[in-house]
């Protein structure tokens, strides 16, 4: 007997088939050339059999599949408000329209209008940071790992950083603090317990190779029961007094306080800026509501030595992310504004009637429970909401499989829709993606 395979349509013979001239009108050859071998690789791969769609209809679905973008958008009904596996923060209308108004073109990114000269990346949004937070001086770059090595390759590069054993804290993917620190060619001196740190740990590391007083918000975790630290107010003082500086790892960037809506603990940045560090290091992206950044806020004279330093050079932010950054910040100049249209803010501050309105539209059963801040944002933080439970564990995979597809929380052998994070457009599109699976 033959082999079928050796019976296998060539690429080729494959092109030249009656459906395939309008797909090759609307795609690039390249794309259907390699979505025709994807076909006959994938005969192959079953033994050699004609799919029983027909080739045509394969070679559609090949072409389907390749063209589509791999970042593709998504639902979120996890109620993960800040989820860094589905791009933290969504940004504000005026954030969008600031982005795509300077992708269409050329933009003044380093040039001084008023002199016709080289202008400074570092002035879009440092006087919007300045206003805002009350520092003397700020410095955006990519993200905020970014902004804590050039911190510390700025401030501390051949001597000491200090940090307490309760702060040596994982930021998730697997990635430390003290493994960036490292690598910023500060030595990580640690001192302390994991429960407990004292200003005299600190005092007993200090010698004359000491540069930096590292503060790390304990952004993803809680500490409780026989507990001690250091206030970063007391850390600055400590650090002054020698002669060093305090540099403080916010994480968060809650730029307002949200006590009102029941959420606190977490210091806001004008908070972590009165307390007296040099240095702020926080991200765009977290509670702030912006594209992904890392924002530096500080004295002039530590901002300064950033900017110099080369790393600056290597973390330094795009167009599209100080112009995302900007129209956001902006927003805060009113905060019932800001409150309003960032969306991370609005989510946050939801009433339970408004989303148990929405969990009520996607039918299922309804279901109180809590949603999440997520990002190492306000740990043990618990938001009231809405779900619609649907007692079926693989609508769970259908609906990831959805255009786009709808990321739901699996709890036992329940799927539960959070109301949320899903946006009052997106309602008809879930609800239209259960009915057609029921
Ligand atoms: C999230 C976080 C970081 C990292 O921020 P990215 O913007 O993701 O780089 C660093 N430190 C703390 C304390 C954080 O919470």
């Amino acid at each position: 007997m033959t082999d079928p395979r050796r019976q296998l349509p060539s690429v080729d013979s494959l092109l030249a088939g009656p459906g395939i001239a309008s797909l090759l009108a609307t795609h690039p050859r390249a794309l259907v050339v390699k979505a025709a071998r994807a076909a006959v690789d994938e005969a192959r791969v079953k033994g050699g059999t004609a799919p029983a769609e027909g080739w045509d209809a394969a070679v559609r679905a090949a072409v389907r599949r390749l063209a589509v973008p791999s970042l593709a958008p998504v639902i979120n009904a996890t109620g993960v408000v800040l989820h860094t596996n589905l791009g933290r923060a969504p940004l504000a209308p005026a954030a969008i329209a600031a982005v795509t108004r300077i992708a269409q073109g050329y933009s003044a990114l380093e040039y001084d209008l008023g002199r016709g000269t080289r202008g400074s990346r570092h002035a879009i949004c440092r006087d919007l940071l300045v206003e805002l937070t009350g520092a003397a001086d700020a410095l955006v770059v990519n993200n905020a790992a970014g902004a804590l090595l050039l911190a510390l390759s700025a401030l501390a590069r051949g001597g000491d950083a200090i940090v307490s054993r309760g702060e040596l804290v994982e930021i998730g993917g697997s990635f430390r603090i003290p493994d960036i620190m490292a690598r910023s060619g500060a030595r990580v001196v640690e001192v302390g317990t994991t429960n407990r740190t004292h200003p005299n740990d600190y005092d007993r590391a200090l010698t004359a190779d000491s540069r930096v007083l590292l503060k790390v918000h304990r952004s993803n975790f809680q500490v409780t029961g026989f507990t001690a630290d250091v206030a970063v107010v007391e850390l600055a003082e400590m650090a002054h007094a020698r002669g060093i500086a305090c540099v403080y790892d916010l994480g968060s960037g809650l730029m307002m306080n949200l006590s009102g809506w029941g959420l606190s603990g977490e210091p806001t940045v004008p908070e972590a800026v009165a307390a007296g560090a040099d240095l702020i290091a926080f991200s765009g992206d977290k509670l702030l509501g912006g594209p992904q950044a890392g924002i530096l806020v500080g004295s002039e004279a530590a901002i300064a030595a950033c900017r110099a330093d080369p790393i600056a050079r290597t973390v330094r932010a795009d167009k599209l992310t100080l112009a995302g950054l900007e129209a956001t910040l902006a927003l805060y100049r009113d905060p019932e504004v800001a409150i309003r249209e960032i969306p991370v803010l609005r989510m946050l501050t939801e009433s339970g009637d408004s989303i148990r309105a929405r969990a009520e539209r996607l039918g299922g059963q309804l279901i109180e429970g809590d949603s999440e801040v997520g990002g190492g944002s306000f740990p043990g933080a618990k938001l009231r909401t809405w779900l619609a439970g649907f007692p079926d564990e693989s609508l769970a995979e259908r609906l990831r499989a959805n255009d786009p597809p709808i990321i739901a929380r699996v709890a036992g052998s329940r799927v539960l829709l959070d109301a949320r994070t899903i946006f009052p457009e997106q309602i008809d599109t879930v609800k239209a993606a259960l009915t057609a699976d029921g």
